[in-house]
């Protein structure tokens, strides 16, 4: 039986750039294993969900994980985008944040990054914050998502000469010995032994790598669970933010129950997404780099770190997705002014608005029976706030879809070089919890690869 140097389970942005660095050096026998398929098979696929318009599971698996579908914004600001920051200081960060950053460029991202100059964050920061906002610093690149299968098809053909790439194959199992990590076991049966194993199956597989990790001893620490609504409105509301900012990423502190609520994902003339994971439908947004519609969408999430005993925050998150699913047939859309009024949205109510929904296969009904009171009262008092700093968005005709959940599951307990607490085995980007993002997700990549290397040499 063959055995490789490093096996990474993942061929998402995380498992990308750690295979990359390896590629990097001559005689380090790679092999990634990915239970999705090739980029080509993957565009096939969701090319033909969009014909029914029906959301496919190939958009997260596959080749380039869930960043080929992804808005392909890439966050350059270090406070964005996951949790690196707990791992490594601020400056080995920016420097390793700056070297994926060159890398996405060099497979063909555009050279553009938006971000306002100094005085002017600061005035719009001063805004924000008399509307009890704060606005966190952002520069970001944006690829767009029709950009993005591109450039992640670029890398792969810088490495399919120098590793071996396995589709469908869905890892079951992680071998391990004497607490040293010898290799994984697939669905199927396979066995594939290596001296070190990389763990990068993003958000679709986090589930699975708490079961792993459950099961080989390693403990975790918990991480929040974002749950929320995407809202859409015109885009013209907020375009004097989002043309200078493009993605204004704002905190809010809700005064009834003191909980973070934050915008995430903006995407300024972009497009609703319905997303599906786990046979659960969930809403989400991208936007493209050449083609906008008249709205922008931006999610807002209530995050919750749930305390002992209850440590199942996942399940928690897809039980509510499950319920708006239950209600809606996938993904529920309500305009805010039936929300307020206490009644239903209907087909009819949808087309008196003026917002056009951007997702043609969202039901009209209501998010009340699917939201926690303490979540719809934690946005709705966002939306007033924002409202102040961005007039228009408390609009009755705004859309909300529900729900958006991010699941960033319970974090295995990690050294600083991402090795869990089984030799030689490593965990990175979103699966992990330790990036939320594709630059972080792509950052935490390189952290453990460089640490493999050293050991290899
Ligand atoms: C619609 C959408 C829009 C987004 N937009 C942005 C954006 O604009 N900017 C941004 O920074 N981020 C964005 N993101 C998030 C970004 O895509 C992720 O942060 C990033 O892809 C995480 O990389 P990853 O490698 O950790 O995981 P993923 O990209 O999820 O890749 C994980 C891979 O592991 C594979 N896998 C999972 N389990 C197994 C297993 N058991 N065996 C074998 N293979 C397995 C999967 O098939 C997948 O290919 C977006 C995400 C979505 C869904």
């Amino acid at each position: 039986m063959k055995k490789y140097d490093v096996i990474i389970v993942g061929a998402g942005p995380s498992g990308i750039f750690t295979a990359l660095e390896f590629a990097k050096r001559d005689k380090v026998d790679v092999l990634i294993l990915d239970k999705g398929r090739s980029l080509n098979d993957r565009l096939d696929s969701v090319r033909a969900s969009a014909l029914n318009n029906r959301s496919v599971p190939s958009r997260l698996f596959g080749w380039g994980g869930a960043g080929a579908f992804s808005d392909g914004k890439l966050n350059l600001s270090p406070e964005v985008g996951g949790f690196l920051d707990r791992y490594l200081d601020d400056r080995s960060l920016i420097k390793l944040i700056k070297y994926v950053d060159k890398s996405y460029l060099d497979h063909g991202a555009t050279t553009k990054v938006y971000g306002a100059d100094d005085e002017t964050f600061s005035k719009i920061k001063g805004e924000a914050a008399r509307c009890n906002l704060k606005l966190i610093e952002t520069r970001i690149r944006h690829m767009g998502t029709d950009k993005c299968p591109d450039i992640l098809e670029n890398f792969r053909e810088t490495l399919k000469e120098k590793v071996e790439i396995k589709f469908d194959a869905s890892v079951s199992d992680v071998i391990v010995k004497d607490s040293r990590v010898k290799g994984v076991k697939t669905e199927k049966g396979n066995r594939y032994y290596a001296d070190f194993v990389v763990l990068a199956p993003g958000r679709g597989g986090a589930e699975w790598l708490d079961k792993q990790t459950k099961k080989l001893g390693i403990r975790s620490h918990m991480n929040p669970v974002d749950i929320g609504v995407r809202v859409e409105v015109p885009a013209i509301t907020l375009s004097h933010i989002t043309d200078i900012i493009y993605e204004p990423k704002l905190l809010y502190r809700s005064k009834y129950f003191d909980d973070k609520i934050r915008t995430f994902c903006m995407n300024p003339y972009g497009e609703v997404v319905a997303e599906v994971l786990d046979g659960i439908y969930t809403v989400n947004g991208h936007s493209y780099s050449d083609k906008r519609s008249d709205n922008t969408n931006f999610a807002l999430l209530v995050s919750t770190t749930f305390t002992k005993p209850f440590n199942e925050p996942v399940s928690y998150g897809k039980y509510i997705a499950r319920l708006a699913n239950f209600l809606g047939d996938g993904v529920i859309v309500q305009r805010l002014g039936d929300l307020l009024k206490g009644r239903r949205s209907t087909d009819d109510r949808i087309k008196k608005g003026i917002v056009i929904p951007t997702l043609k296969d969202a039901t009209p009904g209501d998010l009340s029976f699917v939201l926690p009171y303490r979540y719809l009262v934690d946005i709705l008092e966002m939306i007033e706030s924002l409202d102040r700093f961005a007039p228009g968005i408390n609009s009755g005709h705004t859309l909300l879809y529900g729900v958006e959940v991010k699941f960033y599951s319970l974090r295995p307990c990690l050294s600083k070089s991402l090795e869990t607490e089984i030799t030689n085995l490593f965990a990175v980007g979103d699966g992990a919890g330790v990036s939320r993002g594709l630059v972080q997700a792509s950052v935490s990549g390189v952290i453990a690869a460089k640490e493999i290397l050293k050991r290899i040499k």
